[in-house]
């Protein structure tokens, strides 16, 4: 028979110890405590059985979200499969942006473009109640896990399936639009430790920066008059993103706030 304990230790030789936690909580139906607190209790042979297919799909590279079906974002557990990118907590610097920027105490519309797991809009959603969220995505895929997720989590937002604001009627227009589109250039490195994840969700088979250029250049059909455009982008996009709003006359107040980490993270732009 193998304890709790044991199976961690078993694990720990090849997989990092705390996603060896996070793989037999998930298996056991329980929280992390709970293994500190029952280490000593035999696991039944079907729990074991199905640990042992975690650590080995861990082994293999595939990310602890994909194999446990969540992702904790902003407090809240979204679930995530490889149709989408796994929620990062560089974009709850976009959320905290957005929050602060509409506390008015006012209604304001939001979309957000490329929407993913939905983990933006549905805690923009959740966060604020006075929004009103509407969200799309290419893939239908993607948008069938969103609307789990905004079920799941009771958060009222609006789908839409389509590229960019395809998805939209052309009348539809928003205070603040958001995005965390595909930044990666396609050469980068790292690329490489995400072949799990949609890899359309990651680059733009580019430089990264033309999905940026495309919503910048169609956002302003869609804004209202003094609406935000805010996007997330990669460490070192900052001044290439503020170029592409500069490039017209119809953009102001053009600025970048840094993630928890330090690095430029989002940029955001005013329609003028
Ligand atoms: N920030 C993610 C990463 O570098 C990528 C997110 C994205 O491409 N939108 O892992």
């Amino acid at each position: 028979m193998t304890t709790i304990k044991q199976a961690l230790q078993q694990a720990s030789n090849d997989i990092d110890r705390f996603e060896a936690k996070l793989l037999l909580a998930h298996c056991l139906g329980v929280n992390r405590t709970y293994l500190i607190t029952h280490d000593r209790d035999e696991l039944p042979p079907s729990v074991l059985q199905q640990y042992d297919r975690c650590v080995t799909q861990r082994v293999a590279g595939m990310p602890v979200p994909y194999i446990c079906g969540t992702q904790e974002f902003y407090g809240r557990p979204f679930k995530v499969t490889p149709d989408v990118l796994i929620p990062r907590p560089d974009t709850e610097t976009l959320v905290d942006f957005v929050l602060q920027a509409t506390s008015d105490k006012r209604p304001h519309s939001l979309l957000d473009l490329g929407t993913g797991s939905g983990c933006i809009a549905i805690t923009l959603a959740l966060e604020n109640p006075l929004l009103s969220v509407s969200a799309t995505d290419l893939s239908a895929r993607a948008l069938t896990v969103a609307r789990e997720n905004a079920r799941t989590l009771h958060a009222n937002v609006q789908f839409y399936e389509g590229n960019w604001f395809d998805a939209l009627l052309s009348e539809s227009h928003f205070d603040v639009i958001v995005s965390n589109p595909p930044y990666i250039h396609k050469e980068d490195q790292h690329l490489k430790n995400l072949k799990y994840e949609p890899i359309g969700a990651l680059t733009d088979g580019s430089d990264g920066l033309s999905h940026i250029a495309t919503i910048i250049k169609n956002a302003p059909r869609h804004l209202n008059r003094h609406g935000l455009l805010a996007f997330e982008h990669g460490w070192d996009q900052a001044m290439a993103v503020q170029d592409l709003f500069a490039q017209t006359q119809l953009w102001q107040d053009i600025s970048t706030i840094k993630d928890l980490a330090g690095n430029d993270r989002v940029t955001v732009a005013r329609l003028a």
